[in-house]
């Protein structure tokens, strides 16, 4: 008997089924993809701190023609930025700004590890330079141990002198490592501990240096190696041990992203969360042809510990910068303008989400976690429990936001961000949200996330910019 085939035609119509974007794209939207990752492992090499991601795009900006909102500029394509660590990167509508604008919000800092105000110590039991840490965001600690890293930052005199710091990156340069426990010694130490207590934050502290200042009339110099330490980055850079005090320096991996997979297919690199969604929401605002609605990409900092600071995602900065745009285009920017304003605008929080994990599928949905490879993910509540500290979009913008990817080709899928009670967090979107704008989470999902390696599929990758670029045109 011929088999009907009128369940698989029903089921086709009726039943949800994410796409794998390779098995969904064609030839050339693959070979995009492939051609988009190129440029984008560049990026992550040159960016690895918050300052060095804004100081990129400062540059970029002024390539692709956009001007400083506070240099009195003409034209459609403005920028501002913050304090060195932020940024807001507009293309001016048709559209008065009051009727509202199209915001792609990302944050630009990373999980990583910071030296202390006064990091530098001999330790006395083993005559070596160390500098004291202390970590910043949400790390595994002990991945942090025994891996080769390099430091990034700036020193800033008290005379208002800049100097910035890159040590570990190019080969000719030494990298720094916080030593593990070896294996032998580890039984009490830490294999009978909670695998976040065996390695305490007083145990990264990185070895800096080992050779002692030598003097051959003295023989009694104290702290011989530290004092070598400071000679060396006396020599380097001009500082002494007190401009330590007034410096960030940042502890990060070292080494390049790469390209993963024997088919190439992904990325593994340090700061992916969030530096996908900055470069992906960049790119697609430098590209954009016709936008009804203003549109701005918003790079935030400090995403990390909770978007506090005076650059972070909290801080009056990003509705400074919508008021001046009002008036920029001739409009009222008086408060109750800038409010409907914002009341009036959509906004996609560029975030990355977790993919399921082929490790730890358990802590995962299947039906309701990000695939690689999928597509950009829509998340319409992140959060913990019952949803707590959740934007939990609108539906009505949950549907117009799938509708525009849909129509344009944007390969996309929904995601949750692990199962129901499993654990939980928060991005950006809670804020924005106050303003009273519609927000929902929009970005690529990543294994590994947090991690110092964080793995991205370059079909997300490439589905995240087509997603953003579709938004400021269409939404
Ligand atoms: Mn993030
Ligand atoms: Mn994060």
């Amino acid at each position: 008997m011929k088999k009907t085939n009128k369940a698989e035609d029903l089921r086709k119509k009726l039943t949800y089924k994410r796409k794998n974007f390779w098995e969904a794209a064609s030839e050339q939207e693959v070979k995009k993809a492939f051609d988009f990752a190129e440029d984008y492992k560049a990026f992550l090499n040159l960016c690895k701190t918050d300052r060095e991601t804004i100081s990129y795009f400062e540059e970029l900006l002024a390539k692709k023609g956009f001007a400083n909102l506070d240099d009195n500029p003409q034209g459609k394509k403005i920028f501002r930025i913050s304090r060195k660590k932020n940024a807001a990167i507009a293309v001016i509508g048709k559209r008065p700004v009051k009727e509202g604008v199209n915001l792609v919000v990302s944050h630009i800092d990373s999980p990583r590890v910071d030296l202390k105000q006064n990091p530098l110590h001999e330790d006395g039991t083993t005559q070596l330079g160390i500098l004291k840490t202390h970590y910043y965001g949400g790390i595994k600690k002990y991945q942090w141990m025994s891996t080769p890293l390099a430091i990034h930052g700036v020193f800033v005199k008290q005379n208002g002198e800049t100097i910035s710091v890159s040590i570990g990156e190019e080969e000719d340069e030494p990298v720094f490592v916080m030593p593990d426990l070896l294996p032998h010694l580890a039984r009490k130490e830490q294999y009978t501990k909670k695998i976040g207590e065996a390695v305490a934050a007083h145990h990264m502290n990185i070895v800096f240096n080992s050779v002692p200042f030598l003097e051959k009339e003295n023989k009694e110099i104290k702290e011989a190696v530290k004092l070598n330490a400071l000679i060396l980055l006396n020599e380097k850079y001009g500082i002494i041990e007190e401009d330590f005090l007034s410096a960030e320096l940042e502890v990060v991996p070292a080494g390049k992203a790469r390209d993963a997979g024997i088919d190439k297919s992904m990325v593994l690199g340090y700061g992916q969360d969030d530096r996908i969604c900055a470069y992906t929401s960049a790119n697609a605002i430098f590209d954009i042809s016709a936008n009804d609605k203003t549109a701005i990409v918003y790079l935030a900092d400090k995403e990390e510990i909770g978007s506090e600071g005076n650059t972070g995602a909290k801080s009056i900065f990003i509705l400074d910068f919508i008021a001046d745009l009002l008036k920029y285009n001739g409009e009222a920017y008086d408060s109750a303008t800038l409010r409907k304003t914002l009341i009036n605008s959509q906004i996609l929080s560029a975030d990355v989400n977790a993919a399921i994990n082929p490790n730890f599928p358990s802590v995962h949905e299947n039906e309701n976690a990000v695939h690689l490879g999928f597509g950009v993910s829509v998340t319409k509540f992140t959060g913990a429990g019952g949803k707590s500290g959740s934007n939990d979009a609108n539906a009505e913008f949950n549907a117009k936001i799938i509708g525009i990817f849909n129509a344009e080709g944007v390969n996309w899928q929904i995601g949750a961000l692990g199962k129901v009670d499993e654990g939980g967090g928060g991005t950006i979107a809670k804020y924005m949200a106050e303003y009273g704008a519609e927000v929902i989470d929009c970005g690529p999902g990543l294994l590994g996330m947090h991690s110092l390696y964080e793995l991205s599929s370059k079909a997300d990758l490439y589905s995240s910019y087509k997603a953003y670029k579709a938004f400021f045109e269409k939404a």
